[in-house]
């Protein structure tokens, strides 16, 4: 737990950007252009959490500033959130080359970044945007079949509220996925303003392995 005020959250964060600036525990850095730590609020109540900086992101350093960025923003605003009050990042924060998958050893060289990244901030809910970023939090669970439901994780001390929900670049790829990506923004906003009236909420406990196992 971050016992740290708001100055220092802020702080910790820019100090965890210049981190991977000069981050060289995979190769990927050798192959990008600039890293991309993410961006955002420091005192954000969902931090969104995608796969892995594209060609635009690359030129550019800011995580979703292209086709599914532009999409992302209009999810966001079906869920009731503006840009700035959220936290984006990724599960890596150096661009594959040609946007390949990420290796498992590139997300394990990277875990900890993220790991900081969410201890500082404490966000309500952490939305996982694609299979790399669920899969951190929910393995062995089938996006098609969990999206947009809330799971309570547990991770050591803590107890996070993980919400699935498809990549945006799935949803401009097709159509159905799409439909179901904008239903479960808008679920996502009415599901975060129950919270903050301290309305009960329905959240599902994360599922025992063998349980998600069932599933596969
Ligand atoms: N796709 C991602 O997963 N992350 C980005 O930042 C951009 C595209």
């Amino acid at each position: 737990m971050c016992r740290c005020g708001d100055m220092d959250k802020q702080e910790e964060l820019i100090k965890i950007a210049e981190e991977v600036k000069k981050c060289r525990k995979c190769s990927l850095w050798q192959g990008a252009i600039q890293s991309v730590p993410g961006e955002g609020s420091f005192d954000a109540e969902v931090v969104f959490v995608g796969e892995a900086p594209g060609f635009h992101e690359d030129q550019r350093g800011i995580p979703f500033c292209g086709a599914a960025g532009k999409l992302l923003d209009k999810l966001l605003a079906l869920a009731k959130l503006r840009r700035d009050e959220v936290f984006i990042t990724n599960v890596l924060k150096h661009r594959p080359p040609g946007n390949r998958d990420p290796l498992p050893s590139e997300i394990e060289a990277c875990r900890p970044f993220l790991d900081r990244q969410i201890g500082i901030i404490e966000p309500k809910i952490i939305a996982t945007l694609g299979r790399f970023s669920m899969a951190k939090f929910l393995p062995n669970v089938l996006i098609s079949q969990v999206h947009g439901q809330p799971r309570f994780v547990q991770r050591g001390e803590r107890e996070l509220i993980v919400v699935p929900m498809y990549h945006p670049a799935a949803a401009l790829r097709n159509g159905k996925i799409m439909v179901a990506e904008q239903e479960d923004f808008m679920k996502l906003g009415k599901f975060l303003e129950k919270l903050n009236g301290g309305e009960e909420v329905e959240v599902e406990k994360e599922k025992e392995k063998e349980e998600q196992l069932k599933l596969i």
